[in-house]
């Protein structure tokens, strides 16, 4: 695994799930991390389990993102590694969607990944080095039935991540993305196990996913060992598409 001695690593959504077992994973590798959740205590707690630095931030409040970025960047003199996971899945039919339904998903999904990115992009170009990880889905690939909005947030984030990987390699920054299937996080908490029993006999390795399988695969896009890796979109899904 690359040694994150010495850098510094932002994870937002880092409270839980993949964000939380990615923030582990770099912390143990060496990195001074950051994670960010919406409620500050709980961000706080989260980050003491693992010796890393919790913050409060809603990722679709712009202004806050650019000014948490920055104190970030100020305090710890830099950022080095971005991994996006903050995310949220809303199931419905077309024909049912409300517009918060909308709104919510592709303001906290796409609006405050880019803003995210944005952002620490602005500390790395200073020192013409940097990681980015995004968190796509399989279903941002494929589409699905019932999540059409969720799976347009996450193409969107995969057309985003190769957009990025273009523009900010001239200053030395990598934008990879993942595109999990489904992992045993509270996001698919209110999957049927009927639709989860669907999902194991489709996959060819017969089951779902954790989040520290996630982990450890955006703990290596993130470091070095993947440095002459960027634009890339990495399936994680335990051949659920194959
Ligand atoms: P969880 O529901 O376990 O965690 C979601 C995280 O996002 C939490 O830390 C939550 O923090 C944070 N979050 C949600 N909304 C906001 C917001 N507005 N501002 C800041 N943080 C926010 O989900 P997962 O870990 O499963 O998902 C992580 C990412 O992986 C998501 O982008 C998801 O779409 C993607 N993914 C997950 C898959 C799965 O099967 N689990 C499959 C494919 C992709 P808090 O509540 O503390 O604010």
């Amino acid at each position: 695994m690359s040694d994150f001695t010495g850098k510094v690593a932002v994870v937002t959504g880092g409270t839980r799930g993949i964000g939380f077992a990615t923030a582990r994973a770099l912390s143990e590798a060496g990195a001074t991390v950051v994670l960010t959740g919406r409620d500050a205590e709980t961000a706080a707690v989260r980050a003491k389990e693992i010796g890393a630095h919790g913050v409060a931030l809603d990722v679709t409040d712009s202004a806050a993102v650019k000014d948490v970025f920055k104190t970030i960047a100020k305090e710890h003199g830099r950022i080095d590694v971005l991994v996006a996971s903050a995310g949220v899945l809303q199931g419905g039919l077309i024909g049912m969607l409300t517009d918060d339904h909308i709104a919510t998903t592709l303001s906290t999904n796409v609006a405050g990944t880019i803003v995210s990115v944005q952002a620490a992009a602005r500390a790395m170009m200073r020192k013409r080095s940097g990681s980015i990880v995004l968190l796509g889905s399989i279903v941002g690939e494929e589409g699905n039935a019932g999540q059409a909005v969720y799976a347009a947030s996450k193409a969107a984030l995969s057309a985003f991540a190769k957009s990025a990987a273009k523009e900010l390699g001239r200053s030395g920054i990598r934008v990879n993305a993942v595109a999990p299937g489904v992992i045993q996080t509270d996001l698919i908490a209110e999957q049927s196990d009927e639709v989860l029993e669907r999902v194991k006999e489709t996959t060819a390795l017969r089951r779902i996913g954790t989040a520290d399988e996630v982990a450890k695969v955006i703990t290596f896009l993130a470091g070095d060992d993947a440095s002459f890796v960027t634009g890339q979109v990495l399936g994680i899904d335990g051949g659920l598409v194959l």
